[in-house]
Order: C-alpha cells, then sequence, then structure tokens
C-alpha cells in the first residue's frame, strides 16, 4: 500500500496529548451518508467489557453526537461484531513506530466502514496507560475514506476501563469523529478537544462545523447539508 497521508488521534483522561498526529495533512472523508460502526470479535483482556457492550457504546456514540448533527447527513449506525485477523488484536497501527509520519500497516486496513478493534500493542498508545485510543482512517483513496480503524487501549493498565459509562462513549465518539476525517479542537467546548472531559454530554461548534463543512467541501452534493432541516442552533 502506498504511503497515504493520514490522521490519528488520541484521548487522554488524565494529561494533555497535544495533536498526537500521526500526519495531519489528510483531507478526506467517507463518501456515503451511513456509516456502519463494526467490532472485532476478538475478546478483550482488559477493558472489562464485551463485544456486543461495545458495538451498544458505539451506537450510543453515533446517536448521541454525530446523529444530532441536523446540517450534515452522516449518520454513524450499529454493524455488527466481525471476525478479523489476530493482527487486530495485537498489531501496531504503523509499521515505523515511533517514526512519523506513520506508514500505514497494510495488515490492518479496514475494507469498509469503521471498525473498532481492542489492542494490546502498546506503541499505538506512546507506550501510556492514559492514551485511551488512536484512530487512523488507514484505507483511503484520494479524499475518500473506505475505511478507518479505532483501536481501544487493551493493555493491563489502560485507562478505559475505570470510566463512566457516559465518559466511554464520549470517547467512542471523539474517536468515530477522527475515523471520519475529523482532527482536533483547541478549544475545550467541543467533542474534538484534545482531551477527555468527564461532563461531555454534546457537540460544540466546532464538532458541528467540521462534520457539516468537512462532508460538503469534499463530496458535494453528495453529502449536501439537510438545507430543508430545520437548526437546532
Ligand atoms: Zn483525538
Amino acid at each position: 500500500m502506498e504511503r497515504l497521508i493520514v490522521l490519528a488521534a488520541c484521548w487522554l483522561t488524565l494529561t494533555p496529548c497535544f495533536a498526537f498526529t500521526l500526519n495531519n495533512n489528510v483531507a478526506a472523508s467517507f463518501e456515503q451518508d451511513q456509516v456502519k460502526v463494526n467490532v472485532a470479535s476478538h475478546t478483550c483482556n482488559n477493558l472489562g467489557i464485551t463485544n456486543d457492550e461495545l458495538l451498544s457504546l458505539a451506537e450510543e456514540a453515533g446517536a448521541l453526537y454525530w446523529n444530532r448533527v441536523h446540517t450534515s447527513r452522516l449518520e454513524v449506525v450499529r454493524g455488527s461484531v466481525v471476525s478479523v485477523d489476530g493482527v487486530f488484536q495485537t498489531g501496531e497501527i504503523c509499521t515505523n513506530f515511533p517514526s512519523s509520519p506513520c506508514d500505514i500497516n497494510a495488515a490492518m486496513a479496514v475494507s469498509s466502514d469503521i471498525l473498532i478493534s481492542c489492542n494490546t500493542a502498546s506503541n499505538n498508545y506512546s507506550n501510556s496507560p492514559s492514551v485511551l485510543g488512536v484512530t487512523l482512517p488507514n484505507n483511503v483513496t484520494g479524499q475518500t475514506i473506505r475505511g478507518a480503524l479505532i483501536l481501544v487501549n487493551d493493555a493491563a493498565d489502560n485507562s478505559f476501563k475505570d470510566l463512566g459509562r457516559g465518559e466511554k462513549i464520549a470517547v467512542l465518539a471523539h474517536e468515530i469523529g477522527h475515523a471520519v476525517g475529523l482532527g482536533h479542537s483547541n478549544f475545550d467546548r467541543n467533542l474534538m478537544y484534545y482531551q477527555s472531559v468527564a461532563t461531555r454530554e454534546t457537540l460544540g461548534p466546532d464538532d458541528v462545523d467540521g462534520t457539516t463543512l468537512w462532508r460538503l467541501w469534499f463530496h458535494w452534493p453528495h453529502s449536501r447539508p439537510r438545507l430543508s432541516q430545520p437548526l437546532r442552533r
């Protein structure tokens, strides 16, 4: 696979992570309106939740955050638990850690939509338990994302297992934001702020603008905004 320009990001609880961006030059989004979120079927070692529970959290992440943007046709929907190669559980998403930009591990390229996989390779998380996940649109053609991978830190000392349910949903929503092509916001009122906020319940203006304009820019008119519907803000 060619050396793609891609984006990845992390989501932290305790310490700032200033733009953990493997490469911030990506300019792509999914072309289709409806993007499924699937979950890898292998058992998570240390997250303390089942695959079905992880899938339900992801479904709620779409429903509570991204699907409420009335100016975007993006709809994040529940996929299914899918069987994948063992590399998704133990492999490194880039083949050249700790160097950057990322050389995509072609064995972990996602064929379509979004795949969430718990993964134990600490290099994916800068060897830090406070890095909860990493996301990479790792199947990109031109300005179109074909598939994106969300790895959730399943190392023994991961912090994800200690979060409340609402914060887990917010974390997954943040990672889904990266999976559909968004980067970080510098302002903490936005879900795409680089750091976790325990009381997160809604999207912020940067999140709404990002998912609306990002898709509008690259995939007009297919992903045109819902101009016929009332705006919420
Ligand atoms: Zn992030």
